[in-house]
């Protein structure tokens, strides 16, 4: 254990079981730990390293940015915010933006936006159905919608005003929805619960049912969107325009920043309804403004489909390889593989060995997620490494 390891253990909250390595910088696809070990990042900052590590446009916005303005409050204008709030619109079925922190922050943006359209056009409607094994934030109410119980169990009472309903399901939304419904809230992938793909054709489903019933479709983005899965967001991949989106991650390329946007019909704020003392503050939406800009101007999306399709064609490679591989599934640069056994720890210690940072959401899945930026190159290195972690597993089985 380094002395960083040991020091974090006298003063840090232990709230979650982390990988031990302690990084100290990273450039581009790579990062060193504090022995100068190198890693491939297969991670990248939990779908947030866009650009990769240190970016230059990232770093000239931090600097720009730095030396101009960093934080005003959002009493006055600023000219990032503006800019931030144009890019996003203009390349979006959405009319309006709001931007804070977080994504967790970016759901209750977008839940409040729900509740009160519930109340100017439902009748006062306030529940939002939201699916099973999702995943949208750890504040008290995200932890509501959130359908997982292990998040929930600890932290009875949760706010009320959430039904969980399986996913891909359209049906369960139908006999779930009610007068007291005003909003159904989904990612177009879910992305912590292992990269589940719904059918083609459950969003539009949902979006018909919500046109009927009068009801707002959320989609949250927050992992999904700026790019990931090969279209700017993730609503593209299946034809289906949300009335509400929530970013964060990509966003901001690193930077802690979130968004929620909205459509003519659902943007209902009134001035006084939500407020952020950070949220859209000049520092991070210059640099979430320089993100969006490179991922749009330097043709990124082009390279997310080129470089996933690489890395979908050779994780099937390794399946017919590598006997227990059960599944390969994803889109874009966020893809995942199933085992027919509960590897996936001992799988990422061992690509850890190999100098591949990988993530596994569930016991027997491991998760792929690199910067959007990632070379073709890359993918094969990373396919190398984790074909030799598996083969090392492969042989302790015997
Ligand atoms: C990561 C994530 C969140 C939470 O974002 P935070 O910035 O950690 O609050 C919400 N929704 C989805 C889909 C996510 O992947």
């Amino acid at each position: 254990m380094s002395q960083w390891q040991e020091r974090e253990a006298r003063v840090y909250m232990q709230t979650g079981r982390r990988v031990p390595l302690t990084i100290v910088r990273g450039q581009g696809l790579r990062v060193w730990d504090d022995e100068d070990n190198s890693y491939l990042d297969f991670v990248g900052g939990w779908a947030v390293d866009t650009l990769g590590h240190c970016h230059p446009v990232i770093v000239k916005a931090l600097e720009e940015q730095g030396r101009t303005l960093i934080q005003t409050s959002n009493q006055f204008y600023t000219i990032p915010q503006v800019r931030l709030a144009e890019i996003l619109v203009e390349n979006s079925c959405m009319s309006r933006v709001y931007v804070c922190n977080s994504g967790a922050e970016a759901n209750e943006g977008s839940v409040k936006l729900a509740r009160k359209y519930g109340r100017l056009n439902r009748g006062g409607a306030y529940e939002v159905i939201t699916a099973l094994n999702s995943f949208h934030g750890r504040t008290l109410a995200m932890v509501a919608a959130t359908g997982q119980p292990a998040h929930q169990e600890t932290y009875q009472p949760i706010p009320q005003g959430f039904v969980n309903v399986p996913y891909a399901d359209v049906d369960a939304i139908r006999k779930a929805t009610s007068d007291k419904t005003c909003a159904v809230m989904l990612e177009p992938v879910q992305g912590e619960a292992g990269v589940i793909v719904p059918p083609d054709d459950y969003l539009g489903q949902v979006r018909e049912w919500c046109d009927e019933q009068g009801l707002l479709l959320i989609f949250d983005e927050v992992q999904t969107g700026i790019g990931r899965l090969g279209t700017m967001f993730g609503y593209e991949q299946f034809g289906v325009e949300p009335d509400v989106m929530s970013l964060a991650k990509g966003l901001g390329g690193g930077v802690p920043i979130g968004a929620f946007l909205a459509n003519e019909k659902a943007a209902v704020f009134e001035p006084g309804d939500h407020g952020s003392t950070y949220g859209g503050n000049p520092l991070t939406c210059a640099v979430a403004y320089a993100v969006v800009d490179h991922v749009i101007s330097d043709h990124v999306l082009a390279n997310v489909r080129r470089s996933g399709q690489r890395l979908t064609a050779g994780l099937l490679d390794l399946k017919e390889r590598v006997s227990f591989i059960t599944d390969v599934r994803g889109r874009g640069l966020l893809q995942a593989i199933d085992f027919d056994r509960d590897l996936a720890a001992d799988a990422l210690t061992a690509c850890l060995g190999q100098g591949l940072l990988v993530n596994a959401p569930r016991p027997n899945t491991l998760r792929f997620m690199p910067p959007l930026v990632v070379t073709e190159a890359e993918v094969d290195e990373a396919l190398q490494k984790l074909a030799a972690a598996l083969g090392e597993i492969a042989s302790q089985m015997g």
